[in-house]
Protein backbone atom coordinates (compact mmCIF):
# COMPACT_ATOMS: atom_id res chain seq x y z
CA UNK A 1 0.00 0.00 0.00
CA UNK A 2 1.52 3.37 -0.81
CA UNK A 3 2.28 5.32 2.40
CA UNK A 4 0.97 9.08 1.52
CA UNK A 5 2.56 10.69 4.60
CA UNK A 6 6.03 9.17 3.48
CA UNK A 7 4.82 10.40 -0.20
CA UNK A 8 3.65 13.82 1.06
CA UNK A 9 7.21 14.67 3.00
CA UNK A 10 9.40 13.20 -0.08
CA UNK A 11 7.46 16.09 -2.65
CA UNK A 12 7.92 18.29 0.15
CA UNK A 13 12.02 17.34 0.80
CA UNK A 14 12.02 17.70 -3.21
CA UNK A 15 10.40 21.38 -3.51
CA UNK A 16 12.24 22.75 -0.84
CA UNK A 17 15.59 20.82 -2.43
CA UNK A 18 14.67 22.94 -5.78
CA UNK A 19 13.64 25.80 -4.03
CA UNK A 20 17.53 26.37 -2.25
CA UNK A 21 19.07 25.23 -5.62
CA UNK A 22 17.05 28.05 -7.14
CA UNK A 23 18.02 30.70 -4.73
CA UNK A 24 21.68 29.43 -4.11
CA UNK A 25 23.21 27.06 -6.24
CA UNK A 26 22.79 25.75 -9.83
CA UNK A 27 20.34 22.60 -10.04
CA UNK A 28 22.16 19.42 -11.01
CA UNK A 29 19.64 16.93 -12.43
CA UNK A 30 20.58 13.09 -11.00
CA UNK A 31 20.36 12.04 -14.80
CA UNK A 32 22.06 14.81 -16.47
CA UNK A 33 24.93 13.28 -18.95
CA UNK A 34 27.13 16.17 -18.20
CA UNK A 35 27.31 16.98 -14.50
CA UNK A 36 27.27 15.75 -11.04
CA UNK A 37 27.02 16.98 -7.25
CA UNK A 38 28.39 16.01 -4.46
CA UNK A 39 25.78 17.65 -1.93
CA UNK A 40 27.44 16.71 1.23
CA UNK A 41 30.64 18.96 -0.06
CA UNK A 42 28.30 21.81 -0.77
CA UNK A 43 28.96 24.76 1.60
CA UNK A 44 26.21 27.00 -0.32
CA UNK A 45 28.85 29.57 -1.74
CA UNK A 46 26.69 30.23 -5.22
CA UNK A 47 29.69 30.65 -7.07
CA UNK A 48 27.87 28.05 -9.78
CA UNK A 49 24.67 29.98 -9.81
CA UNK A 50 26.90 33.24 -10.78
CA UNK A 51 29.26 31.31 -13.16
CA UNK A 52 26.37 29.88 -14.72
CA UNK A 53 24.96 33.32 -15.13
CA UNK A 54 28.02 35.16 -16.51
CA UNK A 55 28.48 32.18 -19.48
CA UNK A 56 24.63 31.70 -20.68
CA UNK A 57 22.55 34.96 -19.39
CA UNK A 58 19.86 32.46 -19.32
CA UNK A 59 18.08 33.71 -16.14
CA UNK A 60 18.91 37.35 -17.34
CA UNK A 61 17.10 36.81 -20.23
CA UNK A 62 14.42 34.02 -20.40
CA UNK A 63 11.93 32.92 -16.99
CA UNK A 64 14.30 30.06 -15.96
CA UNK A 65 16.72 29.31 -13.39
CA UNK A 66 15.01 31.88 -10.50
CA UNK A 67 13.08 31.14 -7.62
CA UNK A 68 9.62 29.03 -8.73
CA UNK A 69 11.39 29.02 -12.10
CA UNK A 70 11.87 25.97 -14.45
CA UNK A 71 15.80 24.94 -13.70
CA UNK A 72 17.54 24.50 -17.00
CA UNK A 73 20.92 23.50 -17.60
CA UNK A 74 22.89 23.12 -20.78
CA UNK A 75 25.65 21.38 -20.18
CA UNK A 76 28.69 23.53 -20.43
CA UNK A 77 30.34 22.75 -17.03
CA UNK A 78 31.35 26.59 -16.31
CA UNK A 79 29.84 25.90 -12.76
CA UNK A 80 32.04 23.20 -12.33
CA UNK A 81 35.15 25.25 -12.64
CA UNK A 82 33.90 27.53 -10.34
CA UNK A 83 33.17 25.15 -7.38
CA UNK A 84 36.17 25.32 -4.53
CA UNK A 85 35.29 22.41 -2.75
CA UNK A 86 34.62 19.72 -5.27
CA UNK A 87 31.19 19.69 -4.86
CA UNK A 88 30.08 20.27 -8.54
CA UNK A 89 32.13 18.03 -11.07
CA UNK A 90 31.81 16.45 -14.59
CA UNK A 91 29.84 13.09 -14.47
CA UNK A 92 32.91 10.74 -14.65
CA UNK A 93 33.19 8.13 -17.17
CA UNK A 94 36.66 6.82 -16.77
CA UNK A 95 35.41 3.93 -14.69
CA UNK A 96 33.93 2.51 -17.78
CA UNK A 97 36.83 3.20 -19.94
CA UNK A 98 39.38 1.65 -17.62
CA UNK A 99 36.78 -1.38 -18.02
CA UNK A 100 36.89 -0.78 -21.71
CA UNK A 101 40.64 -0.56 -21.91
CA UNK A 102 40.79 -4.37 -20.32
CA UNK A 103 38.43 -5.00 -23.07
CA UNK A 104 40.71 -7.33 -25.76
CA UNK A 105 38.19 -8.28 -27.72
CA UNK A 106 38.02 -4.62 -28.68
CA UNK A 107 39.60 -2.20 -31.07
CA UNK A 108 40.34 0.77 -28.58
CA UNK A 109 40.51 4.11 -30.52
CA UNK A 110 41.14 7.29 -28.70
CA UNK A 111 40.97 11.09 -30.50
CA UNK A 112 41.80 14.69 -28.79
CA UNK A 113 40.37 17.22 -29.30
CA UNK A 114 43.01 20.55 -29.76
CA UNK A 115 42.00 23.06 -26.29
CA UNK A 116 42.96 19.55 -24.52
CA UNK A 117 46.97 19.35 -25.45
CA UNK A 118 46.63 23.31 -24.38
CA UNK A 119 46.13 22.58 -20.58
CA UNK A 120 46.68 18.85 -19.82
CA UNK A 121 50.27 19.34 -18.57
CA UNK A 122 48.81 22.22 -16.23
CA UNK A 123 47.42 19.62 -13.90
CA UNK A 124 50.94 18.34 -13.97
CA UNK A 125 52.42 21.28 -12.57
CA UNK A 126 53.77 22.53 -16.52
CA UNK A 127 52.90 26.38 -17.35
CA UNK A 128 49.70 27.69 -18.56
CA UNK A 129 48.84 27.46 -22.42
CA UNK A 130 52.17 25.00 -22.90
CA UNK A 131 51.40 22.91 -25.95
CA UNK A 132 52.25 19.42 -25.35
CA UNK A 133 50.51 16.89 -27.88
CA UNK A 134 53.74 14.72 -27.64
CA UNK A 135 53.56 13.62 -23.98
CA UNK A 136 49.33 13.23 -23.86
CA UNK A 137 49.49 10.63 -26.87
CA UNK A 138 52.19 8.75 -25.11
CA UNK A 139 50.79 8.62 -21.87
CA UNK A 140 47.52 7.32 -23.83
CA UNK A 141 49.67 4.66 -25.33
CA UNK A 142 50.61 3.49 -22.01
CA UNK A 143 46.71 3.56 -20.74
CA UNK A 144 46.14 0.73 -23.46
CA UNK A 145 44.50 2.38 -26.36
CA UNK A 146 45.27 0.52 -29.52
CA UNK A 147 45.13 3.70 -32.31
CA UNK A 148 45.68 7.58 -31.17
CA UNK A 149 43.87 9.58 -32.99
CA UNK A 150 43.79 14.07 -33.41
CA UNK A 151 39.95 15.64 -33.83
CA UNK A 152 41.73 18.06 -35.91
CA UNK A 153 40.96 15.67 -38.57
CA UNK A 154 37.28 15.78 -37.61
CA UNK A 155 37.56 19.57 -37.59
CA UNK A 156 39.16 19.96 -40.78
CA UNK A 157 36.12 18.19 -41.96
CA UNK A 158 33.99 20.08 -40.30
CA UNK A 159 35.98 23.08 -42.22
CA UNK A 160 35.16 21.60 -45.37
CA UNK A 161 31.04 20.49 -45.13
CA UNK A 162 30.25 23.84 -43.08
CA UNK A 163 32.47 26.60 -45.36
CA UNK A 164 30.60 24.83 -48.22
CA UNK A 165 27.17 25.14 -47.03
CA UNK A 166 28.02 28.58 -46.03
CA UNK A 167 28.97 29.28 -49.69
CA UNK A 168 26.26 27.32 -51.02
CA UNK A 169 23.51 29.52 -48.79
CA UNK A 170 25.90 32.70 -50.00
CA UNK A 171 25.17 31.88 -54.00
CA UNK A 172 22.69 29.87 -54.52
CA UNK A 173 20.32 30.65 -51.67
CA UNK A 174 20.09 27.02 -50.50
CA UNK A 175 19.42 28.25 -46.98
CA UNK A 176 18.99 30.67 -44.57
CA UNK A 177 21.70 33.23 -43.21
CA UNK A 178 22.56 34.58 -41.40
CA UNK A 179 24.24 30.90 -40.68
CA UNK A 180 25.26 30.11 -37.13
CA UNK A 181 27.71 27.40 -36.33
CA UNK A 182 26.63 24.63 -34.67
CA UNK A 183 29.76 22.53 -33.42
CA UNK A 184 29.08 23.68 -29.63
CA UNK A 185 26.71 21.27 -28.29
CA UNK A 186 25.74 23.61 -25.10
CA UNK A 187 24.83 26.55 -27.89
CA UNK A 188 23.03 23.81 -29.66
CA UNK A 189 20.70 22.85 -27.03
CA UNK A 190 20.56 26.61 -25.82
CA UNK A 191 19.06 27.12 -29.78
CA UNK A 192 16.56 23.95 -29.38
CA UNK A 193 15.23 25.24 -25.92
CA UNK A 194 15.00 28.51 -26.20
CA UNK A 195 15.26 29.65 -29.47
CA UNK A 196 13.67 27.34 -31.97
CA UNK A 197 12.87 29.84 -34.79
CA UNK A 198 16.13 30.06 -35.46
CA UNK A 199 16.99 26.53 -35.94
CA UNK A 200 17.07 27.23 -39.39
CA UNK A 201 20.22 28.90 -39.67
CA UNK A 202 22.40 26.43 -37.61
CA UNK A 203 24.82 24.83 -39.98
CA UNK A 204 23.52 21.37 -40.07
CA UNK A 205 27.65 19.88 -40.37
CA UNK A 206 28.44 18.37 -37.36
CA UNK A 207 30.61 19.20 -34.63
CA UNK A 208 34.37 17.50 -35.25
CA UNK A 209 34.61 14.73 -32.58
CA UNK A 210 30.86 13.44 -34.46
CA UNK A 211 32.41 13.94 -37.83
CA UNK A 212 35.77 11.96 -36.53
CA UNK A 213 33.32 9.57 -34.99
CA UNK A 214 31.16 8.54 -38.12
CA UNK A 215 34.11 8.38 -40.30
CA UNK A 216 36.25 5.86 -37.23
CA UNK A 217 32.88 3.63 -37.30
CA UNK A 218 32.45 3.81 -41.02
CA UNK A 219 35.51 4.09 -43.16
CA UNK A 220 38.28 3.21 -40.93
CA UNK A 221 36.04 0.08 -39.26
CA UNK A 222 36.18 -0.80 -43.34
CA UNK A 223 39.55 -0.26 -43.11
CA UNK A 224 40.49 -3.00 -40.03
CA UNK A 225 37.49 -5.45 -41.37
CA UNK A 226 35.58 -4.45 -38.52
CA UNK A 227 32.09 -4.07 -37.30
CA UNK A 228 31.25 -0.54 -35.61
CA UNK A 229 30.19 -2.34 -32.50
CA UNK A 230 34.00 -4.25 -32.48
CA UNK A 231 35.19 -0.59 -32.03
CA UNK A 232 35.07 1.54 -28.75
CA UNK A 233 35.52 5.37 -29.46
CA UNK A 234 36.67 7.56 -26.81
CA UNK A 235 37.24 10.99 -26.83
CA UNK A 236 38.94 13.62 -24.57
CA UNK A 237 37.74 17.00 -24.70
CA UNK A 238 37.35 20.07 -22.94
CA UNK A 239 34.01 19.43 -22.86
CA UNK A 240 31.06 18.59 -20.29
CA UNK A 241 28.52 19.49 -22.65
CA UNK A 242 30.08 16.98 -24.89
CA UNK A 243 28.97 13.91 -22.74
CA UNK A 244 25.41 15.13 -23.13
CA UNK A 245 26.14 15.45 -27.42
CA UNK A 246 27.13 11.88 -27.78
CA UNK A 247 23.68 10.66 -26.06
CA UNK A 248 22.03 12.31 -29.58
CA UNK A 249 20.68 9.44 -31.50
CA UNK A 250 20.85 11.12 -34.47
CA UNK A 251 24.46 11.82 -34.63
CA UNK A 252 25.42 7.91 -34.52
CA UNK A 253 24.80 6.97 -38.12
CA UNK A 254 28.06 3.88 -38.68
CA UNK A 255 26.02 0.58 -39.66
CA UNK A 256 25.42 1.12 -43.76
CA UNK A 257 24.89 5.02 -41.94
CA UNK A 258 21.51 4.01 -40.42
CA UNK A 259 20.96 4.18 -36.84
CA UNK A 260 21.66 0.95 -34.90
CA UNK A 261 20.32 0.54 -31.61
CA UNK A 262 23.18 0.65 -29.14
CA UNK A 263 26.03 1.32 -31.31
CA UNK A 264 27.43 4.93 -31.15
CA UNK A 265 29.56 6.60 -32.84
CA UNK A 266 31.46 8.38 -30.11
CA UNK A 267 31.10 5.42 -27.09
CA UNK A 268 32.99 7.92 -24.04
CA UNK A 269 33.62 11.54 -23.56
CA UNK A 270 36.14 11.89 -20.97
CA UNK A 271 36.94 15.62 -20.04
CA UNK A 272 41.02 16.97 -19.76
CA UNK A 273 40.60 16.57 -16.09
CA UNK A 274 39.70 13.16 -16.03
CA UNK A 275 42.47 12.08 -18.45
CA UNK A 276 45.02 13.70 -15.75
CA UNK A 277 43.22 11.50 -13.26
CA UNK A 278 43.36 8.43 -15.15
CA UNK A 279 46.86 9.48 -15.98
CA UNK A 280 47.59 9.70 -12.08
CA UNK A 281 45.91 6.42 -11.22
CA UNK A 282 47.67 4.27 -12.79
CA UNK A 283 51.35 5.88 -12.02
CA UNK A 284 52.07 7.02 -15.52
CA UNK A 285 55.16 10.12 -15.47
CA UNK A 286 53.65 12.13 -17.19
CA UNK A 287 56.67 15.05 -16.98
CA UNK A 288 59.25 12.13 -18.01
CA UNK A 289 57.12 10.36 -21.13
CA UNK A 290 58.86 10.97 -24.73
CA UNK A 291 56.76 12.72 -27.14
CA UNK A 292 54.73 10.10 -28.97
CA UNK A 293 52.83 11.02 -32.36
CA UNK A 294 49.47 10.34 -33.50
CA UNK A 295 48.37 7.29 -35.84
CA UNK A 296 48.36 8.03 -39.53
CA UNK A 297 45.25 8.15 -41.07
CA UNK A 298 43.89 10.40 -38.65
CA UNK A 299 47.06 12.61 -37.95
CA UNK A 300 47.20 16.28 -36.75
CA UNK A 301 44.79 17.98 -39.16
CA UNK A 302 45.69 21.51 -40.75
CA UNK A 303 46.52 24.54 -38.78
CA UNK A 304 42.57 25.44 -39.35
CA UNK A 305 41.73 22.63 -37.41
CA UNK A 306 44.12 23.41 -34.73
CA UNK A 307 42.36 26.99 -33.84
CA UNK A 308 39.03 25.23 -33.43
CA UNK A 309 39.79 25.62 -29.49
CA UNK A 310 39.63 29.53 -29.65
CA UNK A 311 36.97 31.65 -29.79
CA UNK A 312 36.62 32.49 -33.69
CA UNK A 313 38.88 29.93 -34.22
CA UNK A 314 35.81 28.12 -36.20
CA UNK A 315 35.08 30.91 -37.97
CA UNK A 316 38.96 31.91 -39.07
CA UNK A 317 38.75 28.62 -40.57
CA UNK A 318 36.01 28.43 -42.39
CA UNK A 319 36.73 31.53 -44.05
CA UNK A 320 39.64 30.48 -45.20
CA UNK A 321 37.99 27.80 -46.87
CA UNK A 322 35.13 29.69 -48.42
CA UNK A 323 37.86 32.22 -49.99
CA UNK A 324 39.46 28.89 -51.27
CA UNK A 325 36.26 27.91 -52.62
CA UNK A 326 34.94 31.04 -54.09
CA UNK A 327 37.81 32.32 -55.71
CA UNK A 328 40.16 29.46 -56.33
CA UNK A 329 43.28 31.03 -54.41
CA UNK A 330 45.10 30.22 -51.42
CA UNK A 331 44.21 32.60 -48.60
CA UNK A 332 45.98 35.75 -48.24
CA UNK A 333 48.26 36.68 -44.94
CA UNK A 334 45.56 38.77 -43.43
CA UNK A 335 43.04 35.92 -43.92
CA UNK A 336 45.42 33.76 -42.26
CA UNK A 337 45.61 35.84 -39.01
CA UNK A 338 42.03 37.51 -38.69
CA UNK A 339 43.06 39.32 -35.81
CA UNK A 340 39.44 41.15 -35.43
CA UNK A 341 37.56 37.82 -34.83
CA UNK A 342 40.36 36.59 -32.12
CA UNK A 343 40.69 37.27 -28.55
CA UNK A 344 38.30 37.78 -25.37
CA UNK A 345 35.38 39.93 -26.10
CA UNK A 346 32.06 39.21 -25.64
CA UNK A 347 30.98 40.25 -29.48
CA UNK A 348 33.62 40.23 -32.50
CA UNK A 349 32.72 41.38 -35.95
CA UNK A 350 34.85 41.46 -39.63
CA UNK A 351 34.10 41.97 -42.66
CA UNK A 352 35.72 40.26 -45.44
CA UNK A 353 36.27 40.77 -49.10
CA UNK A 354 35.92 37.44 -51.45
CA UNK A 355 36.64 38.07 -54.63
CA UNK A 356 34.89 41.29 -54.81
CA UNK A 357 31.93 40.05 -52.45
CA UNK A 358 31.45 41.11 -48.79
CA UNK A 359 30.70 38.75 -46.22
CA UNK A 360 29.72 39.80 -42.37
CA UNK A 361 30.71 38.38 -39.71
CA UNK A 362 30.37 37.86 -36.47
CA UNK A 363 31.93 35.97 -32.96
CA UNK A 364 30.40 35.79 -30.17
CA UNK A 365 32.32 35.02 -27.03
CA UNK A 366 29.75 33.36 -24.53
CA UNK A 367 26.00 32.53 -25.37
CA UNK A 368 24.86 35.67 -23.00
CA UNK A 369 26.29 37.95 -25.68
CA UNK A 370 24.30 36.18 -28.16
CA UNK A 371 20.91 37.54 -27.36
CA UNK A 372 20.72 40.86 -29.39
CA UNK A 373 22.11 39.26 -31.92
CA UNK A 374 19.03 36.59 -31.75
CA UNK A 375 16.56 39.22 -31.71
CA UNK A 376 17.92 40.85 -34.81
CA UNK A 377 17.74 37.82 -36.56
CA UNK A 378 13.88 37.18 -35.28
CA UNK A 379 12.96 40.16 -36.49
CA UNK A 380 14.96 40.46 -40.04
CA UNK A 381 17.26 42.96 -39.07
CA UNK A 382 20.67 41.02 -38.68
CA UNK A 383 23.19 41.81 -41.60
CA UNK A 384 25.42 39.13 -40.35
CA UNK A 385 25.89 36.42 -43.69
CA UNK A 386 28.37 34.64 -40.31
CA UNK A 387 27.89 34.22 -36.53
CA UNK A 388 30.17 31.76 -34.75
CA UNK A 389 28.88 30.93 -30.83
CA UNK A 390 31.00 29.31 -28.31
CA UNK A 391 29.22 28.67 -24.60
CA UNK A 392 32.70 28.74 -22.82
CA UNK A 393 34.77 32.33 -22.01
CA UNK A 394 37.61 32.04 -24.80
CA UNK A 395 36.22 28.99 -25.98
CA UNK A 396 36.82 25.23 -25.49
CA UNK A 397 40.23 26.24 -24.00
CA UNK A 398 38.19 27.96 -21.37
CA UNK A 399 36.05 24.56 -21.12
CA UNK A 400 34.19 23.13 -17.64
CA UNK A 401 36.18 19.84 -18.72
CA UNK A 402 39.89 21.68 -18.35
CA UNK A 403 41.95 21.90 -15.77
CA UNK A 404 41.56 24.35 -12.52
CA UNK A 405 44.67 24.01 -10.76
CA UNK A 406 44.23 28.03 -10.12
CA UNK A 407 41.06 29.57 -10.91
CA UNK A 408 40.68 29.62 -14.35
CA UNK A 409 40.64 33.52 -16.04
CA UNK A 410 41.41 36.09 -18.59
CA UNK A 411 45.20 35.22 -18.18
CA UNK A 412 45.42 31.61 -18.39
CA UNK A 413 42.63 31.48 -21.60
CA UNK A 414 44.84 33.78 -23.31
CA UNK A 415 47.92 31.75 -22.57
CA UNK A 416 46.06 28.46 -23.92
CA UNK A 417 44.83 30.24 -27.11
CA UNK A 418 47.83 31.72 -27.88
CA UNK A 419 49.29 28.22 -28.01
CA UNK A 420 46.90 27.00 -29.98
CA UNK A 421 47.57 29.95 -32.84
CA UNK A 422 51.25 30.06 -32.86
CA UNK A 423 50.99 26.16 -33.62
CA UNK A 424 48.78 27.40 -36.36
CA UNK A 425 51.25 29.83 -37.58
CA UNK A 426 54.22 26.80 -37.61
CA UNK A 427 52.41 24.43 -39.49
CA UNK A 428 52.74 23.93 -43.42
CA UNK A 429 49.79 22.98 -44.42
CA UNK A 430 47.02 26.13 -42.82
CA UNK A 431 44.05 24.78 -45.01
CA UNK A 432 41.84 22.12 -44.24
CA UNK A 433 41.60 21.41 -48.34
CA UNK A 434 45.32 20.93 -48.26
CA UNK A 435 45.35 18.28 -45.66
CA UNK A 436 46.27 14.99 -47.33
CA UNK A 437 44.24 12.85 -45.50
CA UNK A 438 41.48 15.00 -46.02
CA UNK A 439 41.89 14.33 -49.55
CA UNK A 440 41.91 10.91 -48.95
CA UNK A 441 39.12 10.50 -47.59
CA UNK A 442 37.05 12.55 -50.05
CA UNK A 443 38.22 10.94 -52.54
CA UNK A 444 38.21 7.18 -51.72
CA UNK A 445 34.93 7.47 -49.39
CA UNK A 446 32.84 10.51 -48.92
CA UNK A 447 32.80 11.90 -52.70
CA UNK A 448 33.09 15.50 -52.11
CA UNK A 449 31.72 17.81 -49.36
CA UNK A 450 28.04 17.72 -49.56
CA UNK A 451 27.86 14.40 -51.65
CA UNK A 452 24.80 11.87 -50.65
CA UNK A 453 27.65 10.32 -48.38
CA UNK A 454 28.93 13.29 -47.03
CA UNK A 455 24.77 14.63 -45.83
CA UNK A 456 24.26 11.10 -44.21
CA UNK A 457 27.65 10.99 -42.24
CA UNK A 458 28.24 14.55 -41.41
CA UNK A 459 25.82 16.38 -41.10
CA UNK A 460 22.82 16.33 -38.56
CA UNK A 461 18.95 17.55 -37.43
CA UNK A 462 17.83 19.43 -34.73
CA UNK A 463 14.54 19.89 -33.29
CA UNK A 464 12.40 22.50 -31.30
CA UNK A 465 12.76 20.72 -27.69
CA UNK A 466 10.83 24.55 -26.10
CA UNK A 467 8.42 22.28 -24.66
CA UNK A 468 10.49 20.46 -22.43
CA UNK A 469 11.17 23.50 -20.52
CA UNK A 470 7.44 23.27 -19.63
CA UNK A 471 7.55 19.99 -18.81
CA UNK A 472 9.98 20.73 -15.88
FE1 LIG B 1 31.93 22.62 -24.92
FE2 LIG B 1 33.52 24.31 -26.22
FE3 LIG B 1 30.85 24.70 -26.14
FE4 LIG B 1 32.30 25.04 -23.95
S1 LIG B 1 32.46 26.25 -25.85
S2 LIG B 1 30.31 23.95 -24.09
S3 LIG B 1 33.89 23.48 -24.19
S4 LIG B 1 31.94 23.01 -27.13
Amino acid sequence: MVDLKKLKQEKLKQSLKKKLDSNVRVFVDENSPCLFRDVSKCIKCGRCKEACEMATGLAQHYDVNKPGKPDVCIGCGQCTLSCGVDSLREKSSYRQVLEELNNYDKVLVVSTAPAVRVALSEEFGFDFGKYDEGKMITALRMLGFDYVFDVTFGADLTVMEEANELVSRITKKAGKLPMFTSCCPSWVKFVEMFEPSIIPNLSTAKSPIAMQGSIIKTYFARQKKKKPEDIVHVVITPCTAKKYEITREELSVSDDFGYMPGVKDVDYVLTTRELAHLIRRQNIPYGNLYDGTFDELFPRGSGGGVIFGSSGGVMESALREAYYILTGNMPSENLLKLEKVRGLNGVKEDEINIGGAIVKVAVINGIKNAYDIIQKVKNNTCDYDFIEVMTCPGGCIGGGGQPKVKNVDDFIRKKRSDALYSKDESLNIRCAHNNPQIIKVYNDFLDGPLSETSKALLHTKYFDRSKEIKKL
